[in-house]
């Protein structure tokens, strides 16, 4: 599985143990983040350490000129990106009533316009080349709805929408494109919630545990591997059994 994979977000939690798993598996991997440059470089050293290959980008992924600097950088260094694993995002608990037009803003541009940015500035090259891969990572809340998080399950349900209909379009072009939606997962993302409210989630959790990202970067693996090659359009729910 020699392939270059991008994968936004890196630096901590989910997308981190994503480009971990992705460079055990012998893929070079471009980590990109945007604030946590001693986490970015940490993780780079890790791989670089066990004879993987790595490089850290900064960019803001809901800055579209920010991002098409970091494809043509990361294109220069290893090539080609492969598979691109749009999982940067943010989140955060608001009544509807509070969430101001600047707050709205913000989370549909991080979490789903730098989607866009991202498949906008990577899929050129993937059409000429008549092969890739995405995978975008939404959340359950953006198939149920989440209370308090309207904005947040707004910006997810478009990601699933993204997957569908990308998948359509360039499916003629040999590129797939998947969604992985995660339920509860313990990253620094879930330190907004208290003891209580954590219980009540794994009380509800079919299989009785809280996720891990692990259990994310394993599904994401396995929907980049070439034995996945019949699967584009599909949203996989990596929740425990909290939504079925
Ligand atoms: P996290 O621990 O808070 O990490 C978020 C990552 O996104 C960090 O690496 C952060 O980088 C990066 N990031 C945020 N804004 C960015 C931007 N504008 N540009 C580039 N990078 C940015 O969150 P997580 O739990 O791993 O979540 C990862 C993804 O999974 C998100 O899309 C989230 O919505 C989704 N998800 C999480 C859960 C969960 O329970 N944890 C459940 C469902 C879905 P810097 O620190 O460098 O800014």
């Amino acid at each position: 599985m020699a392939k270059t994979v991008l994968v936004t977000g890196a630096s901590r939690g989910i997308g981190r143990e994503i480009a971990l798993l992705f460079a055990e598996n012998g893929c070079s991997v471009a980590i990109n983040y945007r604030k946590s440059i001693k986490q970015a470089t940490a993780l780079k050293e890790k791989i670089n350490a066990f004879g993987g290959t790595a490089e850290i980008f900064q960019a803001d992924v809901g800055n579209y000129d920010e991002v098409k600097t970091m494809v043509d950088n990361i294109c220069k260094t290893f090539g080609f990106i492969d598979t691109l694993v749009n999982n940067a995002g943010i989140s955060e608990q608001l009544l509807f009533t509070d969430i101001s037009p600047d707050r709205w803003a913000k989370m549909i541009n991080t979490n789903l316009t730098s989607a866009y940015n991202c498949c906008h500035c990577v899929l050129p090259k993937m059409i000429r080349n008549h092969k890739g891969c995405i995978i975008n990572i939404a959340s359950m809340w953006g198939e149920t709805g989440g209370s308090c998080e309207v904005h947040y399950s707004v910006a997810k349900a478009g990601i699933i929408g993204l997957t569908k209909a990308l998948a359509k379009e360039v499916g003629l072009s040999n590129i797939r494109v998947n969604c992985v939606s995660p339920g509860v997962i313990m990253t620094d993302m879930m330190s907004a919630f208290d003891e209580q409210t954590i219980a009540q989630l794994k009380d509800e959790t079919p299989l009785y545990r809280m996720g891990t990202p692990q259990d994310v970067a394993n599904t994401v693996l396995f929907l980049a591997d070439d034995k996945s090659s019949f699967i584009t359009g599909q949203i996989i729910g990596v929740n425990g059994g909290i939504y079925i």
